[in-house]
């Protein structure tokens, strides 16, 4: 397999995270049946992991070495992703570890990464693309993503790779964690039900146009095939820290607090709102594409909005559009590519959702950091 691939040897192991709980618990099965043959077969050393609760992935990353690993590997649902995402912002070396290559095989029941991936790479998705990514861990070609950095009123910051939701869609995503056992349609026909009862919120929502940038494609490799984690990490010039030398300085300072106005060059909607939400990717699960024109290193976040005033009708065409990404020419569908956006809801209760994951219902901001991760992909 190596000399068919005309392969570099890989020194560091990769790092496996499996939830076994994850979708219809076919993660496991996954690693048995296809990864771990296929990496045993290319001389590829790794260390699978079995999480063994929620938070489990989190707790890892924050506590490992992660210079002895050559890339983390996750398969399950963009939940485990997620989770480590978070737990490599919450080290004092984050910005330095947010670069270790990261690898997702859609092994959960949300997959909206590795259908990006399959998509960008020309791919079909035959299968929920299990071999194609097994693969693209030997081969170890490299993408950037752009990912969004989010801050919230209480000062809780978190880092989404998928999408900022709230609304009608967000509602939907939590109330329909009922129907989990029957796997990724949950969404869509909750969504077609609860269509008939939608509420309005009202809010304001600030946000900063950009120009989409081109897509660069994939690259041979990291910075250094071996050492994508860079020793000579020092303090990131890009992004200016309000309050000096913090220890602990995320990458959120170009926006001002959410306690000051936004800059006077962005569009400000004070609204009777449907839905606001922003994506990264053009997928945010298999079926789900808010944005289908996103590239995942754009430099760019996606707002789909819906106003009040969009009729019953008209919101289950819409919804049933979004799953084609077919939505976009509705009259009620506004669609802008923005660089930072602040939303604040004026009502008392809605949900937030971070790639899924419900956050406190309060005031947060965004901006988009690009480029920001390496991911192994085709
Ligand atoms: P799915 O797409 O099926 O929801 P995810 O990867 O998103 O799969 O995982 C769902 C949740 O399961 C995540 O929030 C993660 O924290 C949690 N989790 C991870 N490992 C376990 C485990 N062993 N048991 C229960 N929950 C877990
Ligand atoms: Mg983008």
């Amino acid at each position: 397999l190596n000399e068919n691939m005309g392969l570099i040897r890989h020194k560091k192991p990769l790092l496996i995270l499996v939830n076994p709980k994850s979708g219809v618990g076919t993660a496991l099965k996954i690693f048995q049946d296809l990864v771990g043959p296929i990496l045993d077969e290319a001389d590829v050393p790794y260390n699978m992991v079995l999480t063994t609760r929620s938070g489990y992935g989190q707790d890892l990353v924050v506590n490992e070495d992660l210079s002895r690993w050559g890339g983390i590997v996750i398969i399950s649902g963009d939940g485990l992703l997620y989770e480590v995402v978070q737990g490599l912002f919450k080290r004092p070396d984050w910005a330095k570890v947010t670069k270790i290559p990261l690898s997702i095989i859609a092994g959960g029941s949300g997959n909206g990464l590795a259908r990006t991936l399959a998509f960008e790479s020309g791919d079909s998705y035959h299968n929920n693309g299990v071999l194609a990514s097994a693969m693209s861990l030997v081969r170890r070609r490299y993408r950037f993503m752009d990912l969004l950095a989010v801050q919230s009123a209480s000062g809780k910051n978190v880092y989404a790779f998928l999408s900022i939701g709230w609304g009608f869609m967000a509602d939907c995503d939590i109330e329909s964690e009922t129907l989990r056992f029957m796997g990724e349609p949950r969404f869509v026909l909750w969504s077609l039900w609860r269509a008939t009862v939608f509420r309005h919120y009202r809010g304001r929502l600030s946000y900063k146009r950009a120009h989409p940038k081109e897509s660069q494609g994939s690259q041979t490799s990291p910075a250094d095939e071996d050492s994508p984690v860079d020793p000579n990490w020092s303090a990131k010039e890009d992004y200016p820290s309000s309050n000096g030398a913090a220890v602990h300085m995320t990458p959120d300072f170009m926006l001002p607090p959410l306690s000051k106005p936004v800059p006077d060059d962005w569009t400000i909607m004070e609204e009777d709102f449907v839905m606001v939400y922003a994506t990264n990717t053009a997928f945010i699960a298999t079926l789900l594409q808010p944005a289908p024109q996103a590239k995942m290193d754009d430099g760019t976040i996606w707002l789909l909005i819906i106003k009040k005033g969009v009729s019953r009708l008209e919101m289950i065409r819409i919804l049933r559009g979004v799953e084609q990404g077919t939505h976009t020419d509705f009259p009620s569908v506004q669609i802008v590519p923005v660089s930072a956006f602040r939303l604040e809801p004026l009502g008392k209760s809605g949900n937030i959702v971070v790639d899924g994951e419900l956050i406190d219902y309060e005031p947060i901001q965004a901006q988009v950091l690009p480029s920001y991760f390496n991911i192994i992909t085709k």
